[in-house]
């Protein structure tokens, strides 16, 4: 059994009530471990060790926190083998996906924050002719508290955390209680890099119990958060009238908007990488597919073609293009908007049913699917499904595939594919999105804000943009 222990003041301790939450195999359906069930005594001890290390790490120079962050960098990449394992059993995603992708990105988190930190600079500014200078320092902000969903567990808990420390600030994490295990080897690999001890606190738990009191806890003064929307809602309600500083990064229902005059082939490969990467469990996915009718029937049959070529697998093979999903919970609600898509009289072009992988009975296993809906109001087209799911439907004219692209709850992200520069500019001004691709999926440059509009989200990571959150701005304005 692979026990997991919460890392509080640099060290791993056992949660105080000594309760435990099993952690499921996804691609076998067992329990293979247990972890922390933190109350809210755990937390407060993870915040007594964040607020004791602060006013040192506060002050430890920039060259110095850069430096430990590139250190615990250069060890995820020197342990990337046991990550990816670890974040591939935990998860269910393909060990190639784990190992090319989350591993490495979680490094580049830190290095990107490393790197980001001594470039952030205060600004200053003379008033001129008022014989005064203003000047604006960015001060850290002092205990936070970060929390982190399952689907990328250590791409998006180093996310947060990176750019949290790299500021200056002591941290109260907590990852998804679904996917703990890569939080958990992080610490060790902290105090090898000789993080200060109480920089980083790791609390494993639920989330309405232990991410509750991070929440709830009062001096704990600013939350940035990745998961659903309806968390976040109750985040931001339990949050306000302690005035906390939140990011919410939420869930996603991203169009997909095809024209004609696009890159086909170039097109096609990305779509079915933008519907069923990760199992189709990345916030960012392109589950609205909209295609000009030209050549709908066209695209239609091609996709499906290619669709019906991915191999559900074990994670562990090389040759898996979709793994498993990440719990039975998860696997049952994408069941039943299947249901749904039949009752709403869509067409199930392909996929619709459990995979069962010889010796994995009870893995929890998925077809991708594609769903052809009539109309964009849907419940398919309307809620975040998160799965190895995706409809299409064809589309008349740019206004048209406009109001439906924006007629959502939603506003993450929205990928384009066309040629026509003016269409481009018109389009991408009004997509209702924090990002818009254009030609492309999932293309990073972390200096650049992310996050998204509407119900998917307050505030914005990435680059600067997170150390800005990570820290409040002090103007200091001297007359001479
Ligand atoms: P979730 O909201 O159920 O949980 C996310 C985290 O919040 C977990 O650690 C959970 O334990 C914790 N949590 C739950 N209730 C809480 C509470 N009352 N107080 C404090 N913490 C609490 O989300 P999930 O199912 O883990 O993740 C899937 C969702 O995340 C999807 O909606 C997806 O779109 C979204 N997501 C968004 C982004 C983005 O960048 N916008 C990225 C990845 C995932």
């Amino acid at each position: 059994m692979a026990n997991i222990k919460n890392y509080i003041n640099g060290s791993f301790q056992n949660p105080i009530n000594n309760e435990w939450i099993d952690n499921y195999n996804p691609s076998n359906g067992e329990v293979y471990g247990q972890i922390p069930s933190s109350s809210q005594e755990d937390v407060e001890q993870a915040y007594q060790a964040a607020k004791s290390a602060f006013p040192k790490w506060s002050q430890t120079t920039l060259d110095e926190r850069s430096r430990i962050l590139i250190k615990i960098s250069e060890l995820l990449e020197a342990h990337l083998q046991a990550f990816a394992e670890a974040e591939s059993k935990d998860n269910g995603k393909p060990i190639s996906v784990a190992k090319s992708v989350d591993i490495p990105r979680a490094a580049s988190n830190f290095r990107f924050f490393g790197n980001a930190i001594t470039q952030f600079a205060s600004e200053s500014h003379e008033s001129i002719g008022q014989n005064a200078i203003n000047y604006t320092l960015r001060q850290p902000i002092g205990v936070v508290g970060c929390i982190s969903p399952w689907n990328l567990p250590l791409y998006l808990f180093t996310w947060k955390i990176a750019p949290a420390i790299a500021a200056g600030n002591c941290v109260v994490a907590k990852p998804s209680e679904i996917t703990p295990m890569t939080a958990f080897l992080l610490g060790d690999l902290c105090n090898k890099a000789g993080l200060p001890k109480g920089v980083l606190n790791i609390v494993h738990g639920l989330g309405g119990t232990t991410g509750q009191a991070i929440v709830e806890h009062p001096n704990i003064k600013a939350i940035s958060f990745t998961g659903g929307t309806a968390t976040g809602a109750h985040i931001a309600r339990v949050a306000a009238p302690m005035f906390k500083k939140l990011s919410l990064e939420l869930g996603g229902k991203n169009p997909n908007i095809i024209f004609a005059d696009c890159d086909y082939e170039d097109m096609l490969d990305t779509t079915v990488r933008s519907s069923f990467a990760n199992q189709g469990q990345i916030c960012l996915c392109g589950s609205r597919i909209f295609v000009e009718a030209a050549i709908y029937e066209q695209f239609k049959t091609d996709f499906v073609a290619k669709v019906k070529q991915l191999r559900v697998g074990h994670p562990s093979e090389a040759t898996t293009d979709i793994g498993a999903l990440v719990s039975k919970a998860h696997l049952e609600k994408v069941k039943q908007y299947i249901k749904i898509a039949k009752e709403e009289h869509g067409s199930i072009l392909c996929g619709g049913n459990e995979v069962t992988i010889e010796g994995f009975e009870s893995g929890y296993y998925l077809e991708p699917t594609v769903i052809e809906v009539q109309t964009n109001d849907c419940r398919v087209n309307q809620e975040e499904i998160f799965g190895p799911v995706v409809s299409i439907m064809p589309f008349e004219t740019e206004a048209d595939v406009l109001t439906m692209a924006n007629d959502v709850k939603y506003g993450l992200s929205a990928t384009l594919w066309t040629n026509d520069l003016k269409r481009t500019m018109r389009m991408s001004n009004q997509l209702q999105a924090g990002i818009v691709w254009v030609n492309t999926w999932m293309m990073r440059d972390l200096r650049t804000p992310f996050g998204g509009i509407k119900a998917s989200g307050v505030g914005r990571e990435g680059g600067f943009e997170a150390l800005r959150f990570f820290t409040e701005a002090k103007n200091v304005c001297i007359k001479y």
